[in-house]
Protein backbone atom coordinates (compact mmCIF):
# COMPACT_ATOMS: atom_id res chain seq x y z
CA UNK A 1 0.00 0.00 0.00
CA UNK A 2 1.49 3.57 -0.97
CA UNK A 3 0.59 6.23 1.75
CA UNK A 4 -0.49 9.40 0.10
CA UNK A 5 1.69 11.57 -0.02
CA UNK A 6 2.01 14.62 2.45
CA UNK A 7 0.39 17.26 0.68
CA UNK A 8 -2.15 15.37 -0.73
CA UNK A 9 -4.51 14.39 1.84
CA UNK A 10 -6.12 10.85 1.95
CA UNK A 11 -9.42 11.26 0.10
CA UNK A 12 -11.28 9.02 3.08
CA UNK A 13 -10.47 11.67 5.05
CA UNK A 14 -12.28 14.68 3.43
CA UNK A 15 -15.38 13.16 2.21
CA UNK A 16 -18.30 14.86 3.84
CA UNK A 17 -20.12 13.48 6.41
CA UNK A 18 -23.31 11.98 5.77
CA UNK A 19 -25.47 14.29 8.21
CA UNK A 20 -23.81 17.40 7.14
CA UNK A 21 -25.14 16.43 3.52
CA UNK A 22 -28.77 15.58 4.83
CA UNK A 23 -28.97 19.04 6.48
CA UNK A 24 -27.30 21.09 3.67
CA UNK A 25 -31.05 22.92 2.59
CA UNK A 26 -31.53 21.78 -1.13
CA UNK A 27 -30.83 18.17 0.13
CA UNK A 28 -33.56 18.72 3.04
CA UNK A 29 -35.91 19.99 0.25
CA UNK A 30 -35.09 17.36 -2.03
CA UNK A 31 -35.82 14.75 0.46
CA UNK A 32 -39.20 16.65 0.84
CA UNK A 33 -39.97 16.23 -2.33
CA UNK A 34 -38.44 12.83 -3.43
CA UNK A 35 -38.37 10.82 0.11
CA UNK A 36 -35.49 10.34 2.22
CA UNK A 37 -34.11 6.57 0.77
CA UNK A 38 -34.15 7.95 -2.75
CA UNK A 39 -31.88 10.75 -1.57
CA UNK A 40 -29.69 8.99 0.91
CA UNK A 41 -28.71 6.62 -2.03
CA UNK A 42 -27.74 9.98 -4.29
CA UNK A 43 -25.30 10.74 -0.86
CA UNK A 44 -23.68 7.30 -0.50
CA UNK A 45 -23.00 7.79 -4.18
CA UNK A 46 -21.39 10.92 -4.11
CA UNK A 47 -19.62 10.13 -1.20
CA UNK A 48 -18.13 6.83 -2.75
CA UNK A 49 -16.83 9.53 -5.69
CA UNK A 50 -15.20 11.61 -3.23
CA UNK A 51 -13.58 8.72 -1.42
CA UNK A 52 -12.31 6.96 -5.04
CA UNK A 53 -11.05 10.87 -5.85
CA UNK A 54 -13.49 11.30 -8.65
CA UNK A 55 -15.45 14.44 -6.74
CA UNK A 56 -14.21 17.27 -5.19
CA UNK A 57 -15.26 17.42 -1.87
CA UNK A 58 -16.63 20.86 -1.75
CA UNK A 59 -18.88 20.16 -5.04
CA UNK A 60 -20.80 16.72 -3.08
CA UNK A 61 -24.18 18.36 -2.30
CA UNK A 62 -23.96 19.52 -5.97
CA UNK A 63 -23.48 15.96 -7.29
CA UNK A 64 -26.22 14.62 -4.95
CA UNK A 65 -28.43 17.19 -6.39
CA UNK A 66 -27.61 16.53 -10.00
CA UNK A 67 -27.99 12.92 -9.59
CA UNK A 68 -31.79 13.19 -8.21
CA UNK A 69 -34.70 12.87 -10.65
CA UNK A 70 -36.32 16.27 -11.17
CA UNK A 71 -39.82 14.18 -10.41
CA UNK A 72 -40.51 11.87 -7.66
CA UNK A 73 -42.72 9.89 -10.50
CA UNK A 74 -40.39 8.53 -13.19
CA UNK A 75 -43.98 9.28 -15.70
CA UNK A 76 -42.37 11.84 -17.92
CA UNK A 77 -45.18 14.60 -19.06
CA UNK A 78 -45.54 14.64 -23.10
CA UNK A 79 -46.44 17.49 -25.70
CA UNK A 80 -48.43 15.00 -27.89
CA UNK A 81 -47.72 16.27 -31.70
CA UNK A 82 -49.14 13.01 -33.16
CA UNK A 83 -52.20 14.51 -33.73
CA UNK A 84 -54.18 11.12 -32.06
CA UNK A 85 -56.49 12.64 -29.76
CA UNK A 86 -56.80 9.17 -27.46
CA UNK A 87 -53.38 7.91 -27.81
CA UNK A 88 -53.62 4.93 -25.03
CA UNK A 89 -49.72 4.85 -24.92
CA UNK A 90 -49.72 8.45 -23.93
CA UNK A 91 -52.17 8.02 -21.65
CA UNK A 92 -55.24 8.24 -22.75
CA UNK A 93 -57.37 11.74 -22.23
CA UNK A 94 -55.24 14.56 -20.71
CA UNK A 95 -57.57 15.78 -17.82
CA UNK A 96 -59.28 19.61 -17.56
CA UNK A 97 -57.83 21.88 -15.32
CA UNK A 98 -60.93 21.46 -13.78
CA UNK A 99 -60.41 17.73 -12.64
CA UNK A 100 -56.44 18.68 -11.76
CA UNK A 101 -57.80 20.98 -9.60
CA UNK A 102 -60.51 18.38 -8.40
CA UNK A 103 -57.41 15.41 -7.79
CA UNK A 104 -55.62 18.06 -5.70
CA UNK A 105 -58.18 18.86 -3.38
CA UNK A 106 -59.39 15.07 -2.96
CA UNK A 107 -55.77 14.44 -2.40
CA UNK A 108 -55.97 14.98 1.64
CA UNK A 109 -58.78 13.62 3.40
CA UNK A 110 -62.37 13.91 1.70
CA UNK A 111 -66.29 13.61 2.74
CA UNK A 112 -66.03 11.10 -0.03
CA UNK A 113 -68.25 8.59 1.57
CA UNK A 114 -69.36 10.74 5.10
CA UNK A 115 -72.11 13.09 5.18
CA UNK A 116 -70.45 16.47 6.93
CA UNK A 117 -74.39 17.66 7.78
CA UNK A 118 -75.39 14.73 9.92
CA UNK A 119 -72.55 13.33 10.51
CA UNK A 120 -72.67 9.73 9.41
CA UNK A 121 -71.83 7.71 6.70
CA UNK A 122 -72.65 8.54 3.41
CA UNK A 123 -73.61 6.79 -0.40
CA UNK A 124 -69.43 6.74 -1.93
CA UNK A 125 -69.06 9.18 -4.50
CA UNK A 126 -72.57 10.15 -5.09
CA UNK A 127 -72.03 13.82 -6.36
CA UNK A 128 -70.16 12.14 -9.20
CA UNK A 129 -73.19 9.28 -10.15
CA UNK A 130 -75.79 12.16 -9.43
CA UNK A 131 -73.44 14.26 -12.49
CA UNK A 132 -73.47 11.33 -14.58
CA UNK A 133 -77.08 10.55 -14.41
CA UNK A 134 -78.21 14.74 -14.81
CA UNK A 135 -75.92 14.67 -17.93
CA UNK A 136 -78.77 11.77 -18.77
CA UNK A 137 -81.52 13.10 -17.90
CA UNK A 138 -80.71 16.35 -19.96
CA UNK A 139 -79.95 14.52 -23.33
CA UNK A 140 -83.30 12.10 -22.63
CA UNK A 141 -85.67 14.92 -21.44
CA UNK A 142 -88.91 12.80 -23.30
CA UNK A 143 -87.63 9.51 -21.66
CA UNK A 144 -85.95 10.41 -18.54
CA UNK A 145 -88.26 13.47 -16.53
CA UNK A 146 -87.50 15.14 -13.09
CA UNK A 147 -90.06 12.01 -10.97
CA UNK A 148 -87.77 9.72 -12.29
CA UNK A 149 -84.50 11.83 -11.46
CA UNK A 150 -86.08 11.81 -7.74
CA UNK A 151 -86.35 8.12 -8.21
CA UNK A 152 -82.08 7.65 -8.19
CA UNK A 153 -81.94 8.27 -4.43
CA UNK A 154 -83.89 5.36 -3.79
CA UNK A 155 -82.07 3.68 -6.38
CA UNK A 156 -84.51 0.66 -8.12
CA UNK A 157 -88.07 1.54 -7.18
CA UNK A 158 -89.35 2.57 -10.47
CA UNK A 159 -88.96 0.92 -13.50
CA UNK A 160 -87.77 3.27 -15.86
CA UNK A 161 -85.49 5.51 -13.87
CA UNK A 162 -81.90 5.54 -14.70
CA UNK A 163 -78.78 5.23 -12.21
CA UNK A 164 -75.24 5.04 -12.79
CA UNK A 165 -71.99 2.72 -11.10
CA UNK A 166 -68.20 3.08 -11.58
CA UNK A 167 -65.81 0.67 -11.62
CA UNK A 168 -62.10 1.26 -12.88
CA UNK A 169 -62.21 0.73 -16.49
CA UNK A 170 -64.21 -0.24 -19.29
CA UNK A 171 -63.35 -3.68 -18.84
CA UNK A 172 -63.73 -3.84 -15.68
CA UNK A 173 -67.48 -2.72 -15.97
CA UNK A 174 -67.94 -4.71 -18.69
CA UNK A 175 -66.81 -8.42 -16.40
CA UNK A 176 -69.21 -6.92 -13.48
CA UNK A 177 -72.26 -6.46 -15.93
CA UNK A 178 -71.57 -10.31 -17.49
CA UNK A 179 -70.15 -11.82 -13.55
CA UNK A 180 -73.77 -10.12 -11.93
CA UNK A 181 -76.00 -10.83 -14.76
CA UNK A 182 -74.92 -14.53 -16.35
CA UNK A 183 -72.49 -16.34 -14.18
CA UNK A 184 -72.86 -19.87 -14.73
CA UNK A 185 -75.52 -18.93 -17.77
CA UNK A 186 -75.51 -18.14 -21.37
CA UNK A 187 -74.74 -14.83 -22.71
CA UNK A 188 -75.70 -14.11 -26.69
CA UNK A 189 -73.21 -11.92 -28.79
CA UNK A 190 -73.10 -11.71 -32.66
CA UNK A 191 -70.25 -13.27 -34.28
CA UNK A 192 -69.02 -9.83 -35.49
CA UNK A 193 -68.31 -8.57 -32.30
CA UNK A 194 -66.43 -10.58 -30.87
CA UNK A 195 -63.62 -8.55 -31.23
CA UNK A 196 -60.22 -7.75 -29.67
CA UNK A 197 -60.33 -4.12 -29.11
CA UNK A 198 -56.39 -3.83 -28.30
CA UNK A 199 -54.33 -3.06 -25.00
CA UNK A 200 -55.25 -6.72 -23.95
CA UNK A 201 -59.12 -6.54 -24.50
CA UNK A 202 -60.15 -9.76 -25.84
CA UNK A 203 -63.86 -10.42 -25.56
CA UNK A 204 -64.33 -13.65 -25.87
CA UNK A 205 -62.15 -14.24 -23.03
CA UNK A 206 -62.54 -11.14 -20.91
CA UNK A 207 -66.28 -13.33 -20.77
CA UNK A 208 -64.71 -16.63 -20.53
CA UNK A 209 -63.00 -15.36 -17.38
CA UNK A 210 -66.61 -14.14 -15.37
CA UNK A 211 -67.85 -17.65 -15.68
CA UNK A 212 -70.47 -16.74 -18.25
CA UNK A 213 -70.71 -19.17 -21.11
CA UNK A 214 -70.61 -16.99 -24.82
CA UNK A 215 -72.83 -18.71 -27.13
CA UNK A 216 -71.90 -16.91 -30.48
CA UNK A 217 -74.91 -15.98 -33.18
CA UNK A 218 -74.94 -15.54 -36.55
CA UNK A 219 -72.03 -15.16 -39.49
CA UNK A 220 -68.91 -12.54 -38.80
CA UNK A 221 -70.85 -10.37 -41.61
CA UNK A 222 -74.34 -10.91 -40.65
CA UNK A 223 -76.16 -11.54 -37.46
CA UNK A 224 -80.17 -11.28 -37.65
CA UNK A 225 -82.62 -10.88 -35.03
CA UNK A 226 -83.74 -14.55 -36.61
CA UNK A 227 -80.48 -15.98 -35.10
CA UNK A 228 -81.00 -14.11 -31.59
CA UNK A 229 -84.11 -15.59 -30.91
CA UNK A 230 -83.32 -19.39 -32.30
CA UNK A 231 -80.47 -19.26 -29.41
CA UNK A 232 -82.77 -18.02 -26.82
CA UNK A 233 -83.33 -20.60 -24.04
CA UNK A 234 -84.24 -20.87 -20.60
CA UNK A 235 -80.24 -21.07 -19.79
CA UNK A 236 -80.08 -17.61 -21.75
CA UNK A 237 -79.30 -15.19 -19.45
CA UNK A 238 -78.80 -11.82 -21.16
CA UNK A 239 -77.68 -10.27 -24.83
CA UNK A 240 -74.66 -8.36 -24.83
CA UNK A 241 -73.97 -5.87 -27.81
CA UNK A 242 -70.39 -4.56 -28.20
CA UNK A 243 -69.32 -2.18 -30.61
CA UNK A 244 -66.23 -2.97 -32.61
CA UNK A 245 -64.78 0.17 -31.96
CA UNK A 246 -60.85 -0.03 -33.92
CA UNK A 247 -62.74 -2.46 -36.71
CA UNK A 248 -64.97 -2.28 -39.35
CA UNK A 249 -66.40 -4.76 -41.53
CA UNK A 250 -67.60 -3.36 -44.78
CA UNK A 251 -69.79 -5.03 -48.14
CA UNK A 252 -72.69 -7.03 -46.94
CA UNK A 253 -73.10 -6.80 -43.29
CA UNK A 254 -76.25 -6.67 -41.62
CA UNK A 255 -76.82 -6.51 -37.35
CA UNK A 256 -79.54 -6.28 -34.70
CA UNK A 257 -80.16 -2.96 -33.31
CA UNK A 258 -80.21 -2.00 -29.72
CA UNK A 259 -84.13 -1.53 -29.90
CA UNK A 260 -84.49 -4.81 -31.83
CA UNK A 261 -82.53 -6.87 -29.10
CA UNK A 262 -84.50 -5.08 -26.51
CA UNK A 263 -87.46 -6.59 -27.59
CA UNK A 264 -86.42 -9.78 -27.15
CA UNK A 265 -87.29 -9.81 -23.41
CA UNK A 266 -83.55 -10.44 -21.98
CA UNK A 267 -81.53 -7.67 -20.25
CA UNK A 268 -79.33 -6.00 -23.26
CA UNK A 269 -76.10 -4.66 -21.88
CA UNK A 270 -74.32 -2.59 -24.72
CA UNK A 271 -70.54 -1.61 -24.51
CA UNK A 272 -70.36 1.61 -26.77
CA UNK A 273 -66.65 1.67 -25.44
CA UNK A 274 -66.10 5.32 -26.16
CA UNK A 275 -68.10 7.17 -23.37
CA UNK A 276 -69.59 9.18 -25.01
CA UNK A 277 -72.66 10.35 -23.32
CA UNK A 278 -74.55 12.31 -26.30
CA UNK A 279 -74.34 12.48 -30.09
CA UNK A 280 -71.54 14.46 -31.57
CA UNK A 281 -71.58 15.38 -35.12
CA UNK A 282 -68.11 15.17 -35.53
CA UNK A 283 -68.39 11.36 -34.96
CA UNK A 284 -71.86 9.99 -36.70
CA UNK A 285 -70.46 6.81 -36.33
CA UNK A 286 -69.70 6.23 -32.26
CA UNK A 287 -72.42 5.16 -30.13
CA UNK A 288 -73.45 7.45 -27.16
CA UNK A 289 -74.86 6.34 -23.84
CA UNK A 290 -78.15 8.46 -24.46
CA UNK A 291 -79.08 7.37 -27.45
CA UNK A 292 -78.32 3.48 -26.50
CA UNK A 293 -80.49 3.89 -23.66
CA UNK A 294 -83.42 5.05 -25.29
CA UNK A 295 -83.10 2.77 -28.05
CA UNK A 296 -83.63 0.27 -25.06
CA UNK A 297 -80.35 -1.23 -23.75
CA UNK A 298 -81.02 -2.30 -19.82
CA UNK A 299 -77.05 -1.35 -19.33
CA UNK A 300 -74.44 0.59 -21.35
CA UNK A 301 -70.90 0.47 -20.90
CA UNK A 302 -67.86 2.42 -21.56
CA UNK A 303 -64.59 3.90 -20.72
CA UNK A 304 -64.26 7.41 -18.78
CA UNK A 305 -61.29 8.04 -20.27
CA UNK A 306 -61.61 7.75 -23.97
CA UNK A 307 -64.33 10.08 -25.68
CA UNK A 308 -65.61 11.52 -22.36
CA UNK A 309 -61.98 13.15 -21.65
CA UNK A 310 -61.61 11.75 -17.94
CA UNK A 311 -59.75 10.09 -15.48
CA UNK A 312 -59.31 6.04 -16.42
CA UNK A 313 -62.87 4.83 -15.18
CA UNK A 314 -65.50 2.49 -16.33
CA UNK A 315 -69.09 3.96 -16.21
CA UNK A 316 -71.95 1.30 -15.83
CA UNK A 317 -75.49 3.16 -16.51
CA UNK A 318 -79.05 2.34 -16.93
CA UNK A 319 -81.81 0.73 -15.50
CA UNK A 320 -81.63 1.35 -11.77
CA UNK A 321 -82.63 -1.93 -10.75
CA UNK A 322 -79.98 -3.34 -12.74
CA UNK A 323 -77.30 -0.75 -11.04
CA UNK A 324 -78.25 -1.81 -7.91
CA UNK A 325 -78.08 -5.09 -8.47
CA UNK A 326 -73.95 -5.02 -10.04
CA UNK A 327 -73.29 -2.31 -6.72
CA UNK A 328 -74.78 -5.43 -4.54
CA UNK A 329 -72.42 -7.73 -5.97
CA UNK A 330 -69.42 -8.87 -4.39
CA UNK A 331 -66.81 -7.88 -7.51
CA UNK A 332 -67.99 -4.37 -7.19
CA UNK A 333 -65.63 -4.12 -4.28
CA UNK A 334 -62.71 -5.36 -6.01
CA UNK A 335 -63.27 -3.02 -8.99
CA UNK A 336 -64.28 0.42 -7.01
CA UNK A 337 -62.80 3.26 -7.85
CA UNK A 338 -60.68 5.50 -5.30
CA UNK A 339 -61.71 9.36 -4.58
CA UNK A 340 -59.25 10.73 -6.89
CA UNK A 341 -61.16 9.32 -9.46
CA UNK A 342 -64.29 10.53 -8.71
CA UNK A 343 -63.14 13.98 -8.29
CA UNK A 344 -61.13 14.17 -11.51
CA UNK A 345 -64.50 12.48 -13.17
CA UNK A 346 -67.17 14.83 -11.51
CA UNK A 347 -64.88 17.87 -12.10
CA UNK A 348 -64.77 16.48 -16.11
CA UNK A 349 -68.73 16.20 -16.24
CA UNK A 350 -69.54 19.63 -14.57
CA UNK A 351 -66.44 21.66 -15.58
CA UNK A 352 -65.61 22.54 -18.73
CA UNK A 353 -65.32 21.17 -21.70
CA UNK A 354 -62.16 18.74 -21.56
CA UNK A 355 -59.02 19.31 -23.40
CA UNK A 356 -60.63 15.80 -25.35
CA UNK A 357 -63.27 17.34 -26.59
CA UNK A 358 -61.72 20.35 -28.24
CA UNK A 359 -59.08 18.34 -29.56
CA UNK A 360 -61.31 16.68 -31.55
CA UNK A 361 -63.35 19.91 -32.46
CA UNK A 362 -60.19 21.84 -33.05
CA UNK A 363 -61.12 24.66 -36.51
CA UNK A 364 -59.18 23.74 -39.52
CA UNK A 365 -58.17 27.15 -39.95
CA UNK A 366 -56.55 27.95 -36.78
CA UNK A 367 -54.72 24.72 -36.96
CA UNK A 368 -53.41 26.13 -39.81
CA UNK A 369 -52.47 29.83 -38.46
CA UNK A 370 -50.68 28.13 -35.43
CA UNK A 371 -48.64 26.13 -37.76
CA UNK A 372 -47.98 29.10 -39.65
CA UNK A 373 -46.69 30.48 -36.78
CA UNK A 374 -44.86 27.94 -35.54
CA UNK A 375 -42.68 27.44 -38.60
CA UNK A 376 -41.95 31.34 -38.36
CA UNK A 377 -40.50 31.11 -35.09
CA UNK A 378 -38.70 27.61 -35.88
CA UNK A 379 -37.01 29.18 -39.01
CA UNK A 380 -35.37 31.69 -37.31
CA UNK A 381 -32.84 29.55 -36.13
CA UNK A 382 -29.89 28.96 -38.57
CA UNK A 383 -30.62 25.63 -38.84
CA UNK A 384 -34.99 26.13 -39.30
CA UNK A 385 -33.88 27.50 -42.60
CA UNK A 386 -31.93 25.09 -44.27
CA UNK A 387 -34.34 22.07 -42.88
CA UNK A 388 -37.16 23.87 -44.75
CA UNK A 389 -39.78 23.27 -42.06
CA UNK A 390 -43.26 23.75 -43.86
CA UNK A 391 -47.24 23.81 -43.04
CA UNK A 392 -48.72 20.73 -44.65
CA UNK A 393 -52.14 19.44 -44.92
CA UNK A 394 -52.61 16.48 -42.18
CA UNK A 395 -55.14 14.44 -40.80
CA UNK A 396 -55.59 13.84 -37.00
CA UNK A 397 -57.10 10.81 -35.30
CA UNK A 398 -59.78 10.05 -32.65
CA UNK A 399 -57.12 6.66 -31.45
CA UNK A 400 -57.80 4.46 -28.48
CA UNK A 401 -59.56 2.32 -30.26
CA UNK A 402 -61.76 4.55 -31.51
CA UNK A 403 -63.83 5.67 -34.77
CA UNK A 404 -61.25 4.46 -36.98
CA UNK A 405 -62.73 5.60 -40.23
CA UNK A 406 -62.85 9.26 -39.38
CA UNK A 407 -59.95 11.34 -40.00
CA UNK A 408 -60.22 14.57 -38.24
CA UNK A 409 -58.70 17.48 -41.26
CA UNK A 410 -56.37 20.04 -40.16
CA UNK A 411 -52.74 20.80 -40.48
CA UNK A 412 -49.07 20.01 -39.40
CA UNK A 413 -45.75 21.49 -39.34
CA UNK A 414 -43.46 19.18 -41.90
CA UNK A 415 -39.92 18.22 -40.07
CA UNK A 416 -36.64 16.44 -41.37
CA UNK A 417 -37.66 12.57 -39.83
CA UNK A 418 -34.18 12.58 -38.05
CA UNK A 419 -35.38 15.36 -35.53
CA UNK A 420 -37.57 12.84 -33.76
CA UNK A 421 -34.97 11.09 -31.78
CA UNK A 422 -33.94 14.27 -30.28
CA UNK A 423 -37.46 16.08 -30.13
CA UNK A 424 -38.41 12.69 -28.05
CA UNK A 425 -35.49 13.16 -25.86
CA UNK A 426 -35.80 16.65 -25.30
CA UNK A 427 -36.93 18.69 -22.24
CA UNK A 428 -40.52 18.61 -23.16
CA UNK A 429 -40.41 15.59 -24.85
CA UNK A 430 -42.66 16.05 -27.67
CA UNK A 431 -43.27 12.92 -29.71
CA UNK A 432 -44.66 13.68 -33.29
CA UNK A 433 -45.87 11.67 -35.72
CA UNK A 434 -43.70 10.25 -38.69
CA UNK A 435 -44.91 9.99 -42.17
CA UNK A 436 -43.49 9.45 -45.38
CA UNK A 437 -40.03 10.30 -44.30
CA UNK A 438 -41.04 13.20 -42.46
CA UNK A 439 -41.43 14.37 -38.83
CA UNK A 440 -45.06 15.93 -38.71
CA UNK A 441 -45.27 18.02 -35.69
CA UNK A 442 -49.50 18.23 -35.53
CA UNK A 443 -50.71 20.56 -33.47
CA UNK A 444 -54.13 19.30 -32.72
CA UNK A 445 -53.24 18.09 -29.22
CA UNK A 446 -51.05 20.93 -28.28
CA UNK A 447 -52.36 23.16 -25.57
CA UNK A 448 -52.28 26.91 -27.30
CA UNK A 449 -49.97 27.95 -24.29
CA UNK A 450 -47.46 25.41 -25.31
CA UNK A 451 -47.42 26.12 -28.75
CA UNK A 452 -44.12 28.67 -27.66
CA UNK A 453 -42.44 26.10 -25.29
CA UNK A 454 -42.85 23.78 -28.42
CA UNK A 455 -41.30 26.10 -30.64
CA UNK A 456 -37.97 25.93 -28.43
CA UNK A 457 -37.99 21.95 -28.30
CA UNK A 458 -37.97 21.87 -32.23
CA UNK A 459 -35.55 24.66 -32.44
CA UNK A 460 -33.37 22.83 -29.84
CA UNK A 461 -33.94 19.77 -31.50
CA UNK A 462 -33.23 20.79 -35.37
CA UNK A 463 -29.98 23.12 -34.00
CA UNK A 464 -28.77 19.61 -32.28
CA UNK A 465 -29.61 17.44 -35.47
CA UNK A 466 -27.32 20.34 -37.32
CA UNK A 467 -24.80 20.00 -35.27
CA UNK A 468 -24.75 16.17 -35.33
CA UNK A 469 -24.96 16.62 -39.41
CA UNK A 470 -22.16 19.03 -39.18
CA UNK A 471 -19.88 16.96 -36.68
CA UNK A 472 -20.55 13.83 -39.59
CA UNK A 473 -19.76 15.84 -42.22
CA UNK A 474 -16.52 17.70 -40.90
CA UNK A 475 -15.56 13.94 -39.75
CA UNK A 476 -15.88 12.44 -43.20
CA UNK A 477 -14.19 15.88 -44.65
CA UNK A 478 -11.33 15.07 -42.72
CA UNK A 479 -11.14 11.27 -43.13
CA UNK A 480 -10.69 11.97 -46.41
CA UNK A 481 -7.63 14.75 -46.20
C1 LIG B 1 -61.77 0.61 -25.12
C2 LIG B 1 -62.87 -0.37 -25.08
C3 LIG B 1 -63.00 -1.23 -24.00
C4 LIG B 1 -62.00 -1.28 -22.88
O1 LIG B 1 -62.11 -0.15 -22.07
P1 LIG B 1 -60.92 0.19 -21.02
O2 LIG B 1 -61.39 1.43 -20.35
O3 LIG B 1 -59.69 0.37 -21.85
O4 LIG B 1 -60.82 -0.97 -20.11
C5 LIG B 1 -64.06 -2.11 -23.99
N1 LIG B 1 -64.95 -2.13 -25.00
C6 LIG B 1 -64.86 -1.31 -26.05
C7 LIG B 1 -65.90 -1.39 -27.12
C8 LIG B 1 -63.81 -0.38 -26.14
O5 LIG B 1 -63.72 0.43 -27.19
Amino acid sequence: MTRPHADQPDPRRTVPRTDALLAAPAVVAAVARLGASRVKRAVTQAQQQVREGRLAPQDTVAAVLDALPVRASSLTPVINATGVVLHTNLGRAPLSPAAIAALESASGYVDVEFDLVEGRRARRGAAVLEALVDALVAALPDEVDATVHEGLSTAGTTPRSVDALVVNNGAAALVLATTALAQGREILVSRGELVEIGDGFRLPDLIASTGARIREVGTTNRTTDRDYLDAIDTNTAAILKVHPSNFRIEGFTAGVETSRLAELGLPVIVDIGSGLLTPDPVLPAEPDVATTLRAGATIVTCSGDKLLGGPQAGLLLGAAEYIARLRRHPLARALRVDKLTLAALEATLTGPVPPTVQYLHRDPAELRRRCEALVEVVSMSSAGGIVGAEVVPADGAVGGGGAPGVLLPGWAVSLPQAIADPLRRGDPAVVGRLERGRCLIDLRCVAVEDDDRLAKAIRAALEATATATAATATGTASSCM
